[in-house]
């Protein structure tokens, strides 16, 4: 079953949380390029995919967060963006069977369009290399995360959906602003992602990173406001950072963040997932309040 067929049946989904942190833990230093442990560590991202599967997660994502040409380019592996995101697929999809899904994750390239930083075409080949690699790794989903920016949302989506026959997913990061509303750091706010996404193209829409869930809760509510069937996704941080010597550490507990779960759903959500400092514990706990 497609992950919109399980949506319609009103089902709502578990994603996964946080990668970065998990891979520390295993041992990656500051400075290394992520994705290439789907190659030299493969078995070290193999766990932390099983680790997201045990504690509940109907979806897990792929460590390919960073695997555009252009991001992997800083590290040298421009060339290699087609065999590293295979591969990040690959993993997941092992870890997965058949029975769950897998989200090709897609970030943002850090090029701005609107700086004339990059040219359109090159952002979209790239992220058709992108989408098409993660598919052909096993990805059924191709998840597009943490963006800022229409135009380049936009040719991430298009990219994924003229190339590849994958759920296409889209999440940007909002914040509030004083008098109350969300805007992401270009100045989107949820309605116009909602309006311009579906154009693009995008099956379901969304929110992560930027926030703790109980943030999320009114940017669900904007969503909803202007579009009541599309479904939405939403991964918060686990809490708002705070910097402690030198480091961005995230100090919301499970128990708290699922605490805010059901209103969450309440709100209209229909994919709940984690974004920074979340764990495999903060997964477990949604699941137990979910009733799983
Ligand atoms: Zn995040």
């Amino acid at each position: 079953m497609t992950i919109l067929e399980e949506l319609k049946r009103g089902k709502v989904l578990l994603s996964d949380g946080a990668w970065g942190t998990l891979l520390q833990a295993k041992g990656m230093k500051p400075g290394e390029c992520p994705e290439l442990w789907n190659i030299t560590r493969r078995n070290d991202v193999l766990e932390i995919a099983q680790s997201y599967l045990q504690a509940g997660s109907d979806i897990i994502e792929t460590n390919s967060f960073g695997g555009s040409r252009i991001k992997l380019s800083q590290y040298g592996l421009g060339n290699r963006a087609g065999e590293i995101n295979e591969a990040s697929a690959s993993i997941s999809r092992e870890a997965a069977g058949i029975s769950r899904h897998v989200a090709g994750s897609v970030g943002p390239t850090g090029k701005m369009l609107l700086m004339g930083d990059v040219a359109e075409a090159e952002l979209y080949d790239g992220f058709c290399e992108q989408s098409i690699a993660l598919e052909k790794g096993g990805a059924d989903i191709i998840i597009i995360e943490t963006m800022s920016a229409l135009d380049e949302a936009s040719l991430a989506v298009k990219a994924a959906r003229e190339n590849t026959k994958c759920t296409v997913i889209i999440t940007m990061s909002f914040s509030k602003d004083s008098k109350g509303e969300y805007f992401t750091m270009m100045g989107v706010s949820p309605s116009e992602m909602v309006i311009s996404m579906k154009e693009a193209g995008a099956h379901i829409v969304g929110s992560n990173c930027g926030n703790g869930i109980e943030e999320m809760i009114g940017i669900v509510r904007a969503i909803r406001a202007i579009d009541n069937k599309i479904p939405v996704m939403i991964q918060p941080n686990a809490g708002t950072p705070e910097f402690i010597e030198g480091k961005t550490v995230y100090r919301e507990s499970p128990g708290i963040m699922a605490s805010f779960v059901p209103e969450l759903i309440k709100a209209g959500t229909n994919i709940i997932g984690g974004c920074c400092g979340t764990t495999p514990e903060h997964i477990r706990e949604m699941a137990r309040v979910m009733g799983r």
